[in-house]
């Protein structure tokens, strides 16, 4: 009986394998080091399902199917990851073909945030819902976008990029080609430098406190605790983050009119310094019909989401 899935979160340092049921539980987890090139990892990959599944006392008959989610370029119909910038030399890489040929079971891949849309669809936040779409703010701002219930890929399966919304006519040139995108306000570094750029202009302030007066030290989780103490210099900060984020997805509900936004990452560890002036913001600039139904939540996969999303997206 094929009573069991296998999912694969493939990051630039860790290459997490879970062994999932029908239900999107966990049993077994292992996490290795990802490794570097091309053949290395996919031999990691291999042997992480293999193990998996023997630490288990299963056999490889009983898995239905493995997801593998990735960051990066990713063809999910091809099954082939175009391009990853943080591992070295994994470029047009067959990965649908190469495992399925090792193990002889059916494969699936995607996009790492389109799977953790998925996952927090069928097993998370989302659970009951069809149309969501779903955030991580950290280093970056990813974003999936789940559309009756299906990842919506777009035409060169590249939809999503939610982080490159231009939320200024003009600003900062952004990496995609753009100006003012979302993510050159709001990505981890630059809620740091705006800050930073605070603390310079005035003084009164408990962060440099809390980094004994380094502010290289500054980090998202400073600013959080900040906040938490009343502080209001990191509360403006918080207050203008919503605000970016608030501009972009207005854009969004009014267009997709979705029934959840799912925020996850760090950043999102926030909670209501974020998510209080972000609701109430949203509800400012959004048709009220479309307000009254779009809600605002917190991930609730956290760390597993890429383990539980990859391994829905192989139950078929
Ligand atoms: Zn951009």
């Amino acid at each position: 009986m094929e009573n069991f899935l296998i999912g694969v979160d493939l990051g630039g340092t860790n290459l997490k394998t879970g062994l999932v049921n029908m239900d999107g539980k966990i049993l077994e987890k292992i996490v290795v080091d990802t490794g570097e090139g091309k053949d290395i990892v996919l031999k990691q990959i291999v042997k992480a399902i293999e193990n998996i599944t023997s630490k288990a006392g299963k056999d490889k008959s009983e898995i239905a199917g493995i997801g593998i989610g990735s960051p990066g370029l990713v063809d999910s119909e091809k099954g082939i990851i175009r391009g990853l910038t943080n591992i070295k030399g994994f470029e047009n890489v067959h990965m649908k073909e190469y495992v399925e040929s090792a193990l002889d079971i059916p494969t699936f891949i995607d996009n790492d945030v389109n799977i953790m849309a998925y996952g927090e669809l069928k097993c998370g936040a989302g659970k009951d819902a069809m149309n969501i779409v779903c955030l991580t703010l950290g280093t970056g701002v990813g974003g999936g976008i789940i559309i009756d219930g299906k990842i919506y890929r777009g035409s060169s399966l590249s939809a999503g990029e939610i982080g490159h919304i231009p939320v200024n006519v003009d600003g900062p040139k952004c990496i995609c080609g753009g100006r003012a995108c979302l993510e050159s306000y709001i990505g981890r570094d630059r809620i740091i430098k705006r800050t930073i750029e605070k603390l310079t202009q005035r003084k009164e302030s408990i962060i440099p406190k809390l980094v004994a007066g380094d502010l290289k030290k500054i980090t998202p989780k400073i600013i959080y605790e900040a906040a938490a103490v009343g502080d209001t210099l990191a509360i403006e900060i918080w207050n203008e983050t919503a605000q970016y984020l608030a501009t972009a997805l207005a854009g969004i509900i009014n267009v997709l009119n979705p029934e959840l936004i799912v925020i996850g990452g760090g950043i999102a560890n926030t909670g209501k310094y974020l998510f209080d002036p972000l609701r109430d913001m949203i509800k400012e600039r959004v048709f009220p019909f479309l307000a009254e139904k779009t809600r605002i939540v917190r991930a609730q996969l956290g760390e597993e989401a890429g383990i539980i999303g990859s391994a829905m997206l192989a139950k078929v």
